[in-house]
């Protein structure tokens, strides 16, 4: 599934992100950068120590949630992990939106900074951080659609969803926000 925004796109893959050879690859990471479960921890796994021993030397106050920081990729295939910082969910009246898009706004400039011309997305803050993937879908796409609609760049950023029923809701959310029919 594929959405043109002028010459960038918006595409949406099931499936792991350790295993995309974007330039960049974004973790759902945690303010204090501490390593975690999820994507995190499927990053650190395969990427090996040399990503949280960047994190740790480059980043020692962390990331504010709503903001995103970026190191080298160890021995996975991209060429940078941009760490994103989503909001804990707390029922939707703490900015959570406004934080869970400041997330991705920042990974996006990161990329573009570092002449990245393809980005991957895990879904940020759906699994332990509990936001209701329904809305993070719409906060993520709409975030990235508006990113795009301003730069052109990067040309290519592809939400890997783990599942079909995370796939599912990114693609309710993407027929929904592109005006295509469901
Ligand atoms: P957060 O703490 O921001 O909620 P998680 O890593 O717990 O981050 O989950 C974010 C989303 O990523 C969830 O929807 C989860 O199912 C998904 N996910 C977990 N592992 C992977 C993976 N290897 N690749 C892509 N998505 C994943």
């Amino acid at each position: 599934m594929r959405w043109q925004i002028g010459t960038a796109a918006i595409e949406l893959h099931q499936g792991d992100i350790t295993d995309e050879q974007t330039d960049a690859i974004v973790n759902a990471a945690n303010a204090e950068l501490a390593g975690g479960g999820g994507v995190d921890g499927a990053i650190h796994r395969r990427g090996g120590p040399a990503i949280m021993a960047e994190t740790r030397q480059r980043y020692p106050q962390g990331c504010p949630t709503g903001s995103a920081v970026i190191s080298a990729a160890g021995k996975l295939a991209a060429r940078h992990v941009i760490h994103a910082v989503g909001p804990v969910w707390q029922g939707g009246t703490r900015q959570e939106a406004e934080r869970l898009a400041g997330a991705y706004r920042r990974s996006l400039q990161l990329a573009v900074e570092h002449d990245c011309a393809s980005i991957a997305f895990p879904s940020l803050s759906t699994g332990a951080y509990g936001y209701p993937i329904d809305q993070a879908s719409r906060v993520a796409l709409t975030a990235v659609r508006d990113f795009l609609t301003e730069h052109q760049r990067p040309e290519l950023v592809r939400f890997v969803l783990f599942g079909p029923a995370a796939f599912g809701e990114f693609l309710a959310a993407m027929n929904e926000l592109s005006g295509t029919a469901a």
